[in-house]
């Protein structure tokens, strides 16, 4: 991939946001790229999740700019934003389902919000995107009858259900199995080839890390330690970073540097 030719689809600079008084992120500076996958790595509370508020204009910045297809964000109207959210596909990290609605009305309500196509277009198209997530034969279940696996290509569905230039996916694979895991970043790949998205993903999964990622952010207590490709990663000299590749291997119980290569191998 030439990434010198390739357009910048987010541009953060200088970011710090606070809650209330309290400083959560400092100054972040951050260039998605079209089309690839950018991951954000870090401790639970790190700001991973803030951070993703932000660019998303749900939460404003104290400072900084925030940048997404060209549109300053941070001084946007409320209109222009709710356009650019159209461009936009979001899975939250709690999966966000109407419990009061089937599988297939959850899919189809941002086409009924966003657009004035008729039922039995927003029908066909819902089902498209369960198709795609083979959630095809499950589409009148209620959220509380999915899997946790289900229930993440579920909101995945409904991420992608407007075709959006980029998509926001937060943790896909935490609280799934290994194998359950391993598929969701299969489909992840597959969003991007298939429908040219550029994609940010949120993950505390080294090995899902390794395997999508183009390009990985990790965040430690607000601070952005370092921005870099998987060798760039895997070879920081960052006590920080060598910690967060090492407990893993740790815990495995298998030798460091074998792990580390089994990471980056592709
Ligand atoms: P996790 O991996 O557990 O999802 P995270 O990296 O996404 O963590 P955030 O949710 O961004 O972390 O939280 C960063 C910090 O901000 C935490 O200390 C958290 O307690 C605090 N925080 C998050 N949301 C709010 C809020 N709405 N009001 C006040 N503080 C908040
Ligand atoms: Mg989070």
């Amino acid at each position: 991939m030439n990434e010198t030719s390739k357009k910048t689809i987010i541009d953060v600079k200088g970011l710090n946001a606070f809650y209330g008084d309290r400083q959560i992120l400092s100054d972040i500076s951050l260039e998605i790229i079209e089309n690839e996958i950018m991951v954000i790595m870090g401790h639970s509370g790190s700001g991973k999740s803030t951070l993703l508020r932000h660019v998303l204009g749900l939460n404003r910045p104290v400072s900084g700019s925030i940048k997404i297809l060209d549109q300053e964000i941070t001084t946007l109207d409320h209109y222009a934003l709710y356009e650019l959210r159209k461009k936009i596909g979001v899975a939250f990290q709690n999966g966000a389902m109407f419990s009061s609605m089937n599988l297939l009305e959850n899919v189809e309500l941002p086409l009924h919000e966003h657009t004035r196509l008729d039922k039995n277009t927003i029908r066909i198209m819902a089902r498209l995107k369960l198709e795609l997530m083979d959630l095809g034969d499950n589409e009148s279940l209620m959220p509380s009858e999915l899997s946790g696996g289900m229930l993440k290509r579920a909101g995945l569905a409904r991420a992608v259900v407007m075709d959006p230039n980029i998509l926001f996916f937060d943790e896909p694979s935490a609280g799934l199995d290994p194998v359950t895991s391993a598929e969701l970043d299969d489909l992840i790949l597959q969003l991007r080839d298939a429908m040219n998205m550029t994609i940010v993903v949120v993950t505390h999964e080294l090995e899902s890390a390794f395997k999508i990622a183009d390009r990985i952010t990790v965040i430690d207590k607000g601070k952005q330690i370092m921005t870099g490709n998987k060798e760039e990663i895997k070879d920081s000299d960052d006590p920080r970073i060598i910690n967060m590749l090492q407990r893993r291997a740790a815990n495995e119980t298998i030798n460091a540097d074998d792990y580390l290569n089994k990471l980056t191998r592709n």
